[in-house]
């Protein structure tokens, strides 16, 4: 069983999916659910790897240029940190699995200081599978670093959502076009 791929589950918690989140794409990520859980389990069954990135603040940062930009957000230890619904319930479930990794994120790319590309490379991960929020802003980002980094980019189109339609169609077209991504 092909063990070189990975699924990327970007930023599904309550802040960013629930209808209270702080950050909300409201219904278009909630949708989302069933999709992220089954691929989630998908994956574990085949060996292949769960990676879910996960944004992490404190409040009011200065230094945070995030502060300017977006109310407080995903701040460690809260409920709008938790993954949504079925996610959390499986997390729950599976995070001590081998291949099973949460990381903590502070921007909007997986890769902008973390370990992530290095323990993909130690593992010949070399295909990368993305899913979550918001399409045009962390999974974006993600997908460009992932791009640059020399990954095969797959992209599930009912498995990411943002806050329009317009930045959605115009994401899922720039991970076709210009980063050359397969959409599935
Ligand atoms: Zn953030």
């Amino acid at each position: 069983m092909a063990t070189n791929e990975a699924l990327l589950i970007i930023d599904y918690t309550n802040d960013f999916v629930a209808t209270k989140g702080a950050l909300t794409s409201g219904e278009p990520a909630q949708k989302l659910e069933p999709t992220i859980v089954n691929l989630a389990d998908q994956f574990m069954k085949d060996g292949k790897w769960v990676i879910l990135p996960t944004d992490v603040h404190t409040p009011n940062d200065p230094y945070h240029p995030e502060t300017k930009l977006f109310p407080p957000h995903n701040v460690r230890g809260t409920w709008g940190r938790e993954y949504y619904g079925g996610l959390k319930d499986w997390f729950d479930k599976n995070k001590d699995q081998d291949k099973v990794y949460m990381y903590d994120k502070t921007r909007y790319s997986a890769f902008a200081g973390t370990d992530l590309d290095i323990r993909m490379r130690e593992r010949k991960v070399d295909t990368l599978h993305l899913v979550g929020v918001c399409t045009d802003i962390c999974v974006l980002h993600t997908a460009v670093d992932a791009y640059n980094l020399g990954y095969n980019i797959v992209i599930h189109k009912d498995g990411v959502a943002t806050f329009t339609e317009e930045g959605q169609h115009w994401a899922l077209n720039h991970f076709k076009t210009c980063l050359g991504a397969k959409i599935v």
